[in-house]
């Protein structure tokens, strides 16, 4: 099968601690194979049933320095021009945040629809507690709008705002040059 006949095919991948250090190879790969279109989200912290799992879930400092690395490698290759990869292009729009993990939204987990084998829920799937409601800590943290608290229903490792100030710090300063 040629994956050049599916155009706007996407592949949606999973980091975690066993293939953290493969996504430039696989993006190239992918690219070769004519994809055009890559996320690449982090594996959640939530409780799982096998401690194996549990210990392959990055913090967010180390899936945060994996994706600077990843987005540097992204530009000085120019692969950009082949392969648009998520998050790392939402990072880069001028429109207003739409990734759950970073929306800022306090409706951003209920305003999906989502029919599943388990039924239909008027809200994300993971969402329990259907009244959360962003942190004063967070509501007055300067990153805020970019932030957004994270998901509400993911464990926040203790690296978790260290991490996205950094990260926030280091995408102004690739948008401003001074990176
Ligand atoms: S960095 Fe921490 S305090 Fe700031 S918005 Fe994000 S989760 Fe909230
Ligand atoms: S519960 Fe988490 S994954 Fe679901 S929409 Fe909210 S932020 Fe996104």
């Amino acid at each position: 099968m040629c994956l050049q006949q599916f155009p706007l095919l996407g592949i949606v991948s999973i980091a975690h601690r066993n293939n953290i250090d493969s996504f430039q190879g696989f993006s190239e790969k992918l690219s070769d194979d004519g994809i055009r279109y890559l996320t690449v989200n982090n594996m959640r912290g939530v409780e799982y049933n096998d401690r194996n799992v549990e210990k392959a879930v990055l913090s967010e400092a180390q899936y945060l320095i994996f994706l600077q690395e990843y987005l540097l490698w992204w530009i000085d290759t120019k692969l950009y021009r082949k392969l648009q990869i998520q998050p790392l292009m939402s990072f880069f729009s001028k429109e207003a945040n739409n990734l759950c993990l970073y929306s800022n939204m306090d409706e951003k987990c209920t305003s999906n629809h989502v029919f599943s084998p388990e039924g239909y829920a008027p809200h994300c799937e993971l969402l329990k507690d259907l009244s959360h409601k962003s942190t004063k800590e967070c509501l007055q943290c300067r990153i805020y709008e970019f932030c957004g608290g994270g998901c509400p229903e993911v464990l926040r490792d203790n690296s978790f705002c260290e991490a996205r100030l950094k990260f926030y710090d280091f995408l102004k300063g690739i948008k401003d040059g001074s990176n």
